[in-house]
């Protein structure tokens, strides 16, 4: 399995209060596929998605990704590890306003090891017309086109998105998540999503439902079959 998470457990203690946000999250997915991950607010999926990521750290439990052994990296070790394999989308698309399109993706290749060529992948999300444009320019849409060639330009190997149609509109959000399973078949890219969008879960090869911290319920379905 390309993803392979084990008996992962995270807590927070504000006080005196604990908090297990991961009681023992097993979870998996193969190379090229796209996974889902549902629940309500609060469940841990963004704690389970930034683990994986390399982003927080856990407190017990195995996560390995294409082989790394991800819960064993020093913090140097899991700088190197999000670079050179991760691409994250969230939300909101942190893209820098007093730079150009073109320029918030230069800013990545820059410092990738083996980066695409920015006007390719500007082509592939359809933006590549509006290259010198600033963000404030952009419509909700195509800033998340644009942080989705921002993470797409160092040719990573998993593509991390948190909720990334959460504040666009329905039929854009729909273009979005086309999008993402065209750069999945493209590029051949894994994608694991936090979604409470049903379109792309009846689309995914593997969707968890979280709830209080753990997995639920775990759809695996064998008819997709996405990019090898
Ligand atoms: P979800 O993504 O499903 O909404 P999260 O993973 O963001 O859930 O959060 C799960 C739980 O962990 C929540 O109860 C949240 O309040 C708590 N939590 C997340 N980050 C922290 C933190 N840094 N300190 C304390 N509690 C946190
Ligand atoms: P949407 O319907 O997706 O919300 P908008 O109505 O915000 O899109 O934008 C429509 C078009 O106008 C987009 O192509 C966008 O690039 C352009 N646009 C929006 N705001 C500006 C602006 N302040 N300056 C230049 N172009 C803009």
């Amino acid at each position: 399995m390309f993803i392979k998470v084990e008996n992962l457990k995270k807590s927070y203690r504000t006080g005196d209060v604990k908090t297990d946000v991961l009681k023992g999250v097993k979870m998996s997915l193969g190379k090229g596929e796209i996974g889902v991950i549902l629940g309500p607010s609060g469940s841990g999926k963004s704690t389970l998605l930034n683990i994986i990521g390399g982003i927080d750290r856990c407190d017990s439990g195995k996560v390995t990704v294409d082989d790394i052994e991800v819960t064993n990296l020093t913090d140097d070790q899991l700088t190197d590890y999000r670079r050179e394999n991760i691409g994250f989308i969230f939300q909101f698309y942190n893209l820098i306003p007093n730079l150009t399109v073109g320029e918030n993706i230069e800013v990545v290749s820059n410092i990738s090891r083996s980066p695409l060529d920015t006007d390719e992948v500007l082509k592939a999300v359809g933006m590549l017309d509006k290259k010198y444009r600033f963000p404030r320019e952009l419509s909700g849409g195509e800033q998340q086109r644009v942080s989705i060639a921002r993470a797409v330009v160092k040719n990573p190997k998993l593509l991390l998105c948190d909720e990334p149609t959460g504040a666009l509109d329905f039929s854009t959000s729909r273009e979005i998540l086309k999008l993402l399973q065209q750069i999945n078949r493209d590029f051949g890219t894994t994608i694991l999503m936090i979604t409470h969008n049903t379109a792309i879960s009846a689309m995914a090869n593997r969707v968890y439902r979280m709830r209080s911290g753990e997995i639920v319920e775990e759809i695996i379905n064998e008819r997709i079959i996405h990019a090898e």
